[in-house]
């Protein structure tokens, strides 16, 4: 695929030591694109992401991938804290909160599956800025369509979701914290639940727990364990 360099200052060096296995989704929404690149590029704040997708698919490579791009920040998923050291960042540029556009959708898909290749990324290592930062990002957003990627082969999507089962809050945490989310105080739990619907139940993201929520957590949870089981 065609990828256009345009290198952001914005970077640190990686610790040889820390294997990429990671890939973390974002949107950013600033009024126009060349806002959104220069937002990436800019000193202050120092912010950036290793690829931006422009709203018609173009792909900007803004930091090398052997560098650490800075794009999640205060982060959590499966134990580890601070992702930016063993992610790649990928940024959509939506100027406006447009929608993704079907091209962008495909070249992203193209893009993760090259990545995944090369450093054997797990599809349970595939996750939106939201999951991993929950009490302070919400990007890519209820919008994005996580079921049209994993049909072009990136992130898991079940074919079915259980239905009716009982919203029970211990069982539903300790599957959420299997799937990688950050559980334990109130709060956390709260944050976990929001994160989760963004991700599997957009239409309704408020953090409760229901009986709708909590069928949809026992699918994924059963998915990505019966995944782990077989990579
Ligand atoms: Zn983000």
């Amino acid at each position: 695929m065609e990828i256009t360099k345009h290198p952001s200052p914005n970077f640190e060096d990686r610790d040889p030591s820390t294997p990429i296995d990671t890939i973390v989704l974002h949107s950013i929404s600033l009024p126009t694109e060349e806002e959104n690149l220069e937002m990436l590029c800019c000193e202050d704040p120092g912010v950036s992401a290793h690829y931006l997708i422009k709203q018609e698919g173009e792909v900007l490579q803004l930091v090398e991938e052997h560098k650490k791009a800075m794009h999640c920040g205060k982060s959590y998923w499966q134990g580890r804290e601070w992702l930016n050291g063993n992610s790649i960042g990928i940024e959509l540029s939506t100027p406006n909160f447009c929608p993704f556009s079907p091209k962008q959708m495909q070249n992203l898909a193209e893009l993760c599956l090259e990545i995944v290749k090369r450093y054997n990324i797990p599809q349970t290592n595939i996750v939106a800025h939201s999951d991993i930062s929950p009490d302070r990002k919400e990007d890519p957003g209820v919008n994005f369509n996580w079921e049209l990627l994993a049909k072009y082969g990136v992130g898991l999507w079940p074919k079915n979701f259980e239905t009716d089962l009982k919203a029970d809050m211990r069982k539903a945490m300790e599957l959420l914290a299997q799937i990688g989310y950050k559980t334990g105080t109130n709060l956390d739990n709260v944050l976990a639940v929001k994160a989760f619907q963004r991700r599997y139940r957009p239409a309704l993201v408020d953090g409760k727990l229901d009986d709708f929520t909590h069928s949809r957590i026992v699918t994924i949870a059963r998915l990505v364990d019966e995944y782990r089981g077989i990579v």
